[in-house]
């Protein structure tokens, strides 16, 4: 027998889909940020996560951060966001890092992430690209090492804007570090370009690995970067996008 009530909640979340959710908004995307190995400006990187509404948040910095990949502790996080740069890294923790990727734990890469475990290839797999510390044979061929120039003054280009990550954004000028000579994944989906003859063509990326998504975004290397407005805006939708909450 179908009791009214059932009937009454059946209409309502028909009439009002949300009405089935406990609550009226949605769960905050929980974002575990690992820090460390890297100087930066703390307060200004930190005042882009803390301004975010859809967003909790924690930082960990090294050697702690690797326990937190593991499957109990991962249950505190939805969304990986790199802004550290290490290398020690043990055969468990890179276990644990690809058992996430099974679970479709969301990734953002940023900036100098890029150049995370030069000794793990599979991290710039995962995470499509590389910036190579020192000279190193990779993919095929003989890279030398990437090179950097800080207060740069450039254009980003949308590549798409179709694109969860990119929806919303115009090109725009910014003022920020530039990286060249890294090594970008052909198959990953391009976000964001520039012509500035001092970086790479390519300046962030989305791809899958697994069952997550991955973005890298290389832009963010201090304040000028951190309180720009399409930075803070190409960030939340890459943690929107990776969580799985965006199409
Ligand atoms: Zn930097």
């Amino acid at each position: 027998m179908v009791k009214p009530l059932s009937i009454a909640c059946l209409v309502l979340s028909m009439v009002f889909p949300s009405a089935s959710r406990a609550g009226d908004a949605p769960a905050k995307i929980r974002v575990l940020l690992v820090i460390g190995g890297h100087d930066f400006e703390r307060e200004p990187f930190l005042d882009v996560f803390r301004s975010n509404p859809e967003i909790t948040f924690e930082t960990v910095g090294h050697p702690d951060a690797h326990a937190r990949l593991s499957a109990e502790a991962a249950r505190s996080w939805d969304v990986l966001a790199l802004y550290d740069m290490w290398q020690p890294i043990s055969d468990a923790a890179k276990a644990d890092f690809l058992a996430r990727l099974k679970d479709g734990k969301g990734i953002v890469v940023l900036h100098h992430a890029i150049a995370n475990y030069q000794k793990w290839n599979g991290y710039a797999r995962i995470i499509g690209g590389k910036y190579f510390l020192a000279n190193e044979s990779f993919d095929g061929r003989d890279h030398p090492a990437s090179t950097y120039k800080d207060d740069v003054r450039f254009t980003v280009e949308v590549e798409r804007n179709n694109h969860p990550v990119t929806r919303g954004v115009e090109n725009f000028e910014i003022v920020d570090e530039n990286y060249h000579g890294l090594w970008v994944d052909p198959s990953a989906t391009v976000l964001l370009r520039t012509k500035s003859p001092t970086n790479h063509p390519i300046l962030a990326w989305a791809r899958t690995e697994q069952a997550s998504r991955v973005v890298y975004l290389q832009l963010g290397h201090g304040p000028s970067a951190f309180g720009n407005t399409s930075y803070r805006k190409l960030l939340a939708q890459s943690i929107r996008w990776t969580a799985g909450r965006s199409e």
